[in-house]
């Protein structure tokens, strides 16, 4: 790489990068611009982007529908404070969203990030216990679970696997099991739940599949018998939809449908806006909503971030549900799946490969040891694919609008990446 530009010389030193050795790092790639499903590289390469800029550009960059809505609302309204005073977006957004969502799930909160959305669904469910007078603070999770970075989300995330590890024993103590994968793990987490149970305010689960946890398929059972094990102990059973909702595991537009479950507290954020704006929303049922009206103000939800709400945010959101209403997405999703099990079938048999998987627009190559990122990322890179691996895995969670050509291309990268590695292998 030979002109990097000034920006990028100059502000290196000073901008502190997501889960980066800033000692040891390769530096990032300057982008300039991006259209459709490929970034544009200062030094004018193009990559294909195959995993959407962490699982949120939905419709591809700069679809021109989100644009002009973002723009038209920059001109009106860029933002203002949801308490006391009100907007256009956010109140259609919220009524969408309650419309889109299964059975009574129409109450909107609506925050800036993911981890928050997920802390406001924590933070309400043990304030309806404690309006009932119920001091019930803990949660039950899973391994392989995550749900954000920040305090109270790191304690639901893997308490082992997970970035935080470190921070074990100083987060707030959860009660951590497998998955009921079965009948007999469902009646094994009942007995854990006799003992247990009441101390718990619920349950906190990624629905279908575990994302950042390894990318970790599991069956409707499971959130089956969750619900049956929620209903059994009064727990309230809160889906985080923040990766597979809103289209991409293709079935349904949420993942609660696909499994025919109904969640008491549903997380979004990621696709909400289609890659376009930070926005996420956590909602609830009537019941949960409902338990909190009170003659007591002190009964009221304690939650307020500065920009939740934000205007150009339900604005790129409401674009983002038109494009889903109007063009084929879900079938597109659909597409990409079974086009991704034929892409990345050469790989099943290779050394060093455990397994390859897919589910909607999610295909997953399982590495048998940790992947060598920076390896395969610049093996990517070279056949002009973006793809981050972690742990021991190489995914793509492409835009769901990816043309054959570039998902061809995504799929050929991965294939030519992991096939080098394994061959390079020591016998
Ligand atoms: C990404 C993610 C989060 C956190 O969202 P941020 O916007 O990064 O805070 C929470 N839960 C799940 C399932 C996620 O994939």
């Amino acid at each position: 790489m030979s002109e990097l530009p000034d920006w990028f010389e100059s502000g290196r030193r000073h901008v502190w990068l997501p889960y980066t050795q800033m000692q040891t790092a390769r530096p990032p790639l300057p982008v300039v611009s991006a259209q459709g499903t490929r970034l544009r590289l200062a030094d004018g390469r193009e990559l294909v982007d195959g995993i959407s800029s962490w699982w949120a550009c939905v419709h591809g960059y700069r679809h021109q529908h989100i644009e002009a809505a973002v723009r038209r609302q920059l001109e009106t309204l860029p933002h203002v404070m949801l308490g006391g005073l009100a907007h256009e977006q956010a109140y259609v957004l919220a009524q969408r969203l309650s419309a889109l969502l299964p059975g009574d799930l129409n109450h909107v909160f609506f925050s800036d990030s993911g981890s928050v959305a997920v802390e406001v669904a924590m933070k309400m469910a043990a304030q309806f216990w404690l309006n009932r007078g119920q001091r019930r603070m803990k949660f039950l999770c899973f391994r392989g679970g995550y749900h954000g970075d920040t305090f109270a989300t790191m304690s639901v995330c893997d308490p082992d696997e997970g970035m935080h590890s470190l921070f074990k024993g100083a987060l707030l103590e959860q009660l951590v099991v497998d998955l009921p994968r079965d009948a007999a793990g469902e009646a094994a987490l009942g007995q854990v739940l006799a003992r247990h149970g009441g101390d718990l305010a619920g349950i906190v689960v990624e629905p279908l599949v575990q994302g950042a946890g390894g990318m970790v398929f599991h069956d409707a059972f499971t959130l089956q018998a969750l619900r049956r094990l929620a209903d059994e102990h009064d727990l309230l059973l809160i889906f985080d939809e923040i990766f597979v909702g809103l289209g991409r595991l293709g079935d349904a537009m949420f993942a609660c449908q696909i499994a025919g479950v109904q969640p008491d507290i549903v997380t979004l954020s990621k696709a909400l806006t289609g890659g376009t704006l930070p926005l996420a929303a956590t909602i609830a049922s009537a019941r949960i909503h409902d338990g909190f009206l009170s003659d007591d103000p002190m009964n009221a939800l304690m939650h307020g971030p500065t920009y939740m709400g934000n205007a150009l945010g339900c604005a790129a959101a409401n674009a983002s549900l038109d494009l889903f209403e109007s063009e084929p997405r879900l079938e597109q999703a659909q597409a990409i799946g079974a086009r991704l099990e034929g892409l990345l079938a050469p790989l099943r048999t290779l050394r060093g490969v455990r397994d390859v998987r897919t589910r909607g627009a999610i295909g997953v190559v399982q590495l048998d040891r940790p992947a060598p990122a920076d390896q395969l990322s610049a093996a990517c890179i070279e056949r002009g694919v973006w793809l981050r691996p972690f742990r021991d895995i190489l995914y793509t969670t492409p835009p769901l609008t990816i043309a054959e050509d570039d998902l061809a291309q995504v799929g050929a990268a991965m294939v030519e990446a992991v096939g080098a590695w394994s061959a390079s292998l020591p016998d």
